[in-house]
């Protein structure tokens, strides 16, 4: 198997690093370099200004507003994407409800959402976790019951990233409580978060930040026009959605940006009364990393050239290996980068320290975001499926154990 890039591939990939050269905002590339979180505003900018050139919904036909690349094309474009670094475009609408709705969407629904999900008109979330059912998601209790042409949910959902951005909220309820089997008596809504009896608390995690929530349902009325494909065959929704969220989960140009970033910062940093570059010990955690991601990239393109000549479209459960090993480095290399800051990393320490000595700021701006993007992505290894979980599919799918 030949594993470089075809010339059109090389040529594609240069386009695209043109692209983001001329376009991307200087001030949107700036704060993702210093490490912050993309806002929901340079989201939504970045997603239109890809949006406006055919490129936002990327893993999507032509047919349907996508730019029909290959899977090889796609992957080049989510590095590159990183490496400018730029935000990514929202999973939730790009990865995951644009996918269902080309899959399984009545045409009405097709027409009224898929442009919008691309254009990020609609912010879109995912109702799938409950107290009770996360990793055993069949056990959501969230209930739906008929009334004429529309559903009543009552129920609750929790760690809903974002919903307090949402407009829309795509949902796993239960419309069976009797069904034989628990997946059974599941269906797939569309939920508009302005509907009456939603109301969204914050969760604010370890990184200070606001990223989760709980989402409580009480008597929403849900038009039964807004279920996705039959009345008790959600699963199967669920299943392929959950399949291609982890399309792309590796996020090795994110790994590469923060080494190179670690990289150049630890020029200006000083170990023992040298920068912090020529420390053997530091040089040799860069080389590690670089090595193992290196040896990640080869297995990506292993899975993802495989992809691209079976044509049957279908998730390759081998992309657990990429979760599991993409989700380890993205996080040692987040460790990394706080580590080159030191001690100015800590942002409590930081900032008595800044007041201690009269300064306005002490430190780069970069360190504190360091250690709150290292707190965050600790959470890398259990969102999309938690790793343990993603090692059950490989020992079952892959081992056959
Ligand atoms: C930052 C973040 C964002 C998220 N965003 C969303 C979102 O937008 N929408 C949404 O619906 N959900 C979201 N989630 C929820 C996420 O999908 C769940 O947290 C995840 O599926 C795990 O479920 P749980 O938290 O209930 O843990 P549990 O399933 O209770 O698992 C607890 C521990 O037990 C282990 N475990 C469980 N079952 C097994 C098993 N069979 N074999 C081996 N080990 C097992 C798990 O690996 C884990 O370590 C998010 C989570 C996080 C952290």
């Amino acid at each position: 198997m030949d594993l470089r890039f075809t010339a059109d591939e090389l040529a594609f990939r240069d386009e695209l690093r043109e692209f983001f050269a001329a376009n991307l905002p200087q001030n949107i590339r700036e704060r993702m370099r210093l490490g912050h979180a993309p806002s929901k505003e340079d989201t939504v900018t970045w997603q239109r200004i890809l949006n406006r050139h055919g490129w936002a919904a990327y893993s999507w036909p032509k047919e349907y507003g996508g730019p029909g690349w290959t899977p090889v094309q796609r992957m080049i474009f989510l590095e590159e994407n990183q490496l400018a670094p730029a935000p990514e475009v929202s999973s939730f609408n790009i990865t995951m409800i644009g996918p269902v709705l080309i899959q399984f969407g009545a045409e009405e629904q097709k027409q009224r959402f898929l442009p919008r999900a691309a254009n990020i008109d609609d912010w879109w979330c995912q109702g799938f976790s409950e107290p009770g059912a996360g990793s055993d998601l069949a056990s959501l209790k969230t209930a739906a019951k008929l009334d004429g042409d529309h559903y009543i949910v009552n129920g609750q959902k929790i760690w809903t990233s974002t919903a307090h951005h949402a407009d829309w909220c795509f949902c796993l309820v239960r419309t069976d409580p009797q069904a034989p089997k628990r997946q059974q008596g599941i269906s797939f809504l569309l939920i508009d978060m302005k509907t009456s009896g939603i109301t969204v608390r914050p969760i604010i995690s370890i990184d200070g930040s606001h990223h989760l929530n709980e989402v409580f349902f009480d008597h929403v009325r849900v038009p039964v026009s807004l279920r996705v494909g039959e009345e008790n065959r959600g699963w199967d929704v669920a299943k392929f959605l959950l399949g291609h969220e982890r399309t792309g989960i590796a996020r090795l140009g994110k790994s590469k940006e923060r080494v190179k970033f670690a990289r150049e910062s630890a020029r200006d940093m000083r170990a023992n009364g040298r920068p912090l570059i020529e420390d053997p010990a530091f040089r040799h955690r860069i080389a590690q990393l670089e090595t193992d991601i290196k040896a990640l990239e080869i297995t990506q393109m292993r899975v993802v050239s495989a992809h691209d000549r079976s044509h049957d479209g279908k998730p390759d459960p081998l992309s657990s290996v990429l979760k599991v090993r993409g989700t380890e480095l993205l996080q040692a290399t987040t460790e990394l980068a706080m580590d080159v800051g030191g001690p100015l990393s800590m942002p409590d320490w930081a900032q008595e320290l800044a007041a201690l000595s009269n300064e306005p700021e002490l430190g780069p701006e970069w360190a504190t975001e360091a250690t709150r993007s290292y707190l965050f992505l600790r959470a890398a290894s259990i969102y999309g499926g938690t790793n343990e979980i993603q090692k059950n599919i490989l020992s079952k799918a892959v081992l056959g154990l």
